[in-house]
């Protein structure tokens, strides 16, 4: 993609409500344009970055086996008036009627209607476990949206269901989640920590938000440093590891406010331990059991052809609001470098141009279209602009690679630079070896 070509619409005035870097920088650099408070357009360059992460996301609950499908966002409001929510969720729910005013709503979440696909078809314990999800469009009407896409009405979101026969099969279901949910953020260049959450009248354990580090976040949050050191790659993909997998996580202590006490943390957590910082929820797991599946009548024939309620977990992560949360996690200093698995782009090739001198941009060219036949996907910055303003630019939009063809570069030799370091004279050969091309 040629700079000049990219519709890249930057908002130059800040409005006043965009107090946070990430909801500055999308506005700057054109990610997004919002429409009505808390409804977003996703411009070209944010929505990149949002299919990427939408992907990895996907990957990743394709890797622990669950199936991807896709639910409408409009429901009807009968299945939610056999669950009770219908009148218990409030004013976040958009309401609507269709033209025989039937009453309709914009859905915030589906586990009604998760319940409802899966009672029309699955009736044995044979069939199970199963786990299904899906990315969807959601809508609530929060009462403060803020800070650009983190709290949106709109918001994309990926919603897993898991059935199980059982409290105890259920478990390995949500262990997979979990396992999942860790290596997700992972690969999102993000440090995620698992927090026991509330699970309302539920009871039991099997409640955690993924949350991760910064200034910025809603969360306050209390945790062990050592909780950073456990090592995924340890746990292979069974029941019986990924149960220990959580236990290791788990026993380490890591709470929100809503759980924090003084004294426990103190007993708990050494000094020099001690983390005290503010987070972003960016995934929450939560096991309810047949909280959904009992007034909705989903049934299911046990061994002994016994009917029980299905029992069932929900599994969220906030897909758009990870855009902004991982600007938070990664911007410094003015500068944004986006983790590789994500960037918009994988490179940028910036040469010197002037109207005298056009040889730069030649050869700017010839390595765009070099590097384009080997599918890296790479910006040619050919707009005739100062050296100093183009950088700024550029740290903005946070391509983790530049290779700048100026004053150092000689015949095939070429400045390259990874955002944040310094800058070296390569071949080109050595530039695509550093790009990981062949
Ligand atoms: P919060 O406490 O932030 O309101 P929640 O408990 O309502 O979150 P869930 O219903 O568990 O959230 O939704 C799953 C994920 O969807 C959350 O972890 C979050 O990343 C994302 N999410 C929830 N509400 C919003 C929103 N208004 N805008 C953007 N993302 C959201
Ligand atoms: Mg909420």
């Amino acid at each position: 993609m040629y700079l000049s070509k990219l519709f890249i619409p930057i908002t130059k005035d800040l409005p006043a409500e965009a107090k946070i870097k990430s909801h500055q920088l999308m506005l700057r650099t054109g990610m997004i344009k919002q429409s009505s408070a808390g409804i977003y357009s996703w411009l070209p360059l944010g929505f990149k970055v949002m299919k990427k992460i939408e992907q990895i996301v996907r990957e990743e609950q394709n890797y622990i086996g669950a199936q991807e499908m896709l639910m409408p966002t409009i429901q009807s409001s009968e299945i939610w008036k056999e669950s009770g929510r219908y009148d218990d969720y409030g004013e976040e729910m958009l309401r609507i009627k269709d033209r025989q005013g039937r009453e309709m709503l914009y859905g915030p979440t589906n586990e009604e209607l998760i319940t409802d696909v899966f009672r029309s078809s699955v009736k044995s314990y044979k069939s199970l476990p199963q786990l299904l999800y899906h990315i969807q469009w959601k809508f609530r009407d929060e009462v403060r949206p803020r800070f650009g896409v983190m709290r949106c009405k709109e918001f994309y979101m990926k919603d897993a269901y898991s059935f199980d026969i059982s409290d105890e099969e259920a478990k390995k279901s949500y262990n997979k989640m979990f396992y999942s949910y860790l290596k997700t953020f992972s690969r999102l260049g993000l440090k995620a920590i698992p927090m026991a959450a509330d699970t309302g009248p539920i009871g039991g354990d099997l409640s955690h938000e993924f949350v991760i580090l910064a200034e910025t976040g809603e969360s306050q949050i209390y945790a062990d440093k050592n909780i950073f050191e456990i090592n995924l790659n340890q746990f292979p993909l069974n029941d019986s590891s990924l149960q220990k997998m959580r236990e290791e996580f788990t026993k380490i202590y890591a709470v929100t406010d809503e759980k924090y006490k003084k004294d426990e943390f103190n007993k708990n957590v050494k000094k020099e331990n001690q983390m005290i910082t503010k987070g972003i929820e960016v995934g929450h797991i939560f096991y309810f059991s047949d909280k959904y599946s009992k007034p909705m009548n989903c049934l299911i024939d046990d061994k002994n052809g016994k009917k029980t309620s299905v029992k069932m977990g929900s599994y969220g992560i906030g897909v758009s609001r990870l855009v902004g949360a991982i600007i938070e996690a990664n911007y410094n200093n003015d500068v944004m470098k986006w983790p590789k698995s994500i960037s918009p782009f994988d490179v940028v090739i910036i040469p010197s141009i002037n109207k005298n001198n056009k040889e730069n941009l030649v050869k700017a060219e010839k390595i765009y279209l070099e590097l384009k036949k080997q599918n890296i996907d790479v910006l040619l910055d050919d707009v005739d602009e100062n050296m100093s303003n183009k950088f700024k630019k550029h740290d903005l939009i946070g391509t983790p690679y530049q290779i700048i063809i100026g004053s150092k570069s000689e015949g095939n030799n070429f400045e390259f630079k990874e955002l944040n370091s310094n800058s070296e004279i390569l071949s080109l050969d050595k530039i695509k070896i550093k790009l990981k091309v062949k």
